[in-house]
């Protein structure tokens, strides 16, 4: 059978196999991409926030200057060239939770490192409908959220039109490893990069990943017409006439399925930020590809140098998809040493 050559071979099309080959096919690099379409996967459970400020500690995420400074940019050139719509900047509003809580910030107005994130700084309520914030809060910049979903299928028509989409389940079996090149089917390719997301059954890779189950709920709320992600104990997104509303972390019982604890857990958190009435539309749960020190596992096979790989974006993949991509390119042209706090050989 005579082959098909191309440049990569990619496996999966979530948000990492995504931003990938559109990176690839932007340095005019052939692709071929699996993806097996199926609804139980990270990107398509994910609430899409990305935020620089975080955690209960509220400091700046890791290497955020570098990862926020194009992040909005990257997702509006991808929107133009898809004609899609999917990026939605928001600020983040997060009130205080003690006194000691917004005295904290109020030094911390001041501090060069948060000034390009922090919008707003104020002592008293921003006046939503029964949103417990007596202590005011602060207005966060550069934040938003990505409609995952809509990327992706916007991606899928992109690829499809091109013909180099595959909706079926790659098979490790079916894979010929040669010196300098791998054949699959009726391809060969340089290499195959594996972007699997969480869970993954493949044979090549035995890695320390440490996936994190998360619920999130739709709800829908009468009088409630929020500019912001308001975020405290939970999240709440307004999108039209709803909230999304998140989320857990749960290492046990990995599965796709809501688990009764972590809608609970949910609702007893929100229930401190909102006292309203509200009514829950949707409840779903995923499954975060995250790994044992929260940094992707990226790079190439130690023995199979045909064979890559582009995943463990956990928490954060709407964030750090877009940087590493393009960085991995850099670094499979031979225009960039691999970035050593990624690089997968360090789980080896
Ligand atoms: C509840 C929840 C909330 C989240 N919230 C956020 C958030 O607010 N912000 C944020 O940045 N991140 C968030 N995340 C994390 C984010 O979803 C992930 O970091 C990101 O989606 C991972 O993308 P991925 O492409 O690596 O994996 P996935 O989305 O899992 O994609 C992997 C793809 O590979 C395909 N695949 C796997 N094996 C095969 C095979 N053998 N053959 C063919 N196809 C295959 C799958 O079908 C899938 O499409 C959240 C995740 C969850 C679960």
């Amino acid at each position: 059978m005579r082959k098909i050559k191309v440049d990569y071979i990619i496996v999966g099309q979530g948000l990492a196999g995504s931003w990938l080959a559109f990176e690839m096919l932007s340095r005019d690099l052939s692709v071929a991409i699996f993806d097996e379409d199926k609804l139980e996967t990270s990107s398509k459970k994910a609430a899409g926030i990305y935020n620089p400020i975080t955690g209960r500690q509220m400091v700046k995420t890791w290497r955020a200057d570098e990862f926020f400074s194009k992040l909005e940019i990257n997702y509006s050139l991808l929107e133009k060239k898809l004609g899609s719509r999917f990026l939605h900047p928001i600020p983040i509003y997060r009130p205080f939770k003690t006194i000691e809580d917004q005295n904290d910030w109020e030094g911390k107005a001041a501090d060069e490192i948060f000034l390009s994130y922090l919008k707003e700084f104020r002592t008293s309520s921003i006046g939503y409908h029964e949103i417990h914030d007596p202590l005011g809060g602060i207005v966060l910049n550069k934040s938003g959220y990505v409609d995952i979903p809509t990327m992706l299928m916007a991606m899928k028509a992109f690829l499809m039109n091109k013909g180099i989409y595959r909706a079926e389940v790659f098979n490790y079996d079916k894979i010929e490893l040669k010196p300098k090149s791998v054949t699959y089917d009726n391809l060969e390719a340089k290499k195959i990069i594996f972007c699997e997301g969480s869970l993954p059954k493949n044979p090549f890779w035995d890695l320390p990943f440490r996936p994190v189950r998360g619920e999130i709920i739709d709800i829908e709320i009468d009088g409630l017409d929020a500019k912001h992600i308001i975020n405290q104990g939970v999240f709440m997104i307004p999108k039209n006439d709803r909230f999304t509303v998140g989320s857990t972390y749960d290492h046990n019982n990995l599965t796709f399925e809501p688990q009764e604890s972590g809608i609970k857990s949910l609702e007893d958190r929100l229930k401190k930020l909102f006292a309203g009435e509200y009514r829950i539309i949707e409840k779903r749960a995923g499954v975060r590809p995250a790994t044992h020190d929260r940094k992707p596992y990226i790079g190439l096979h130690s023995v199979y140098k045909t064979l890559g790989i582009f995943n463990g974006f956990g928490t954060k993949g709407v964030s750090l998809t877009p940087h590493f991509a393009k960085h991995f390119i850099d670094v499979l042209q031979g225009k960039s040493e691999l970035d050593e706090e990624v690089n997968v050989q360090r789980a080896i």
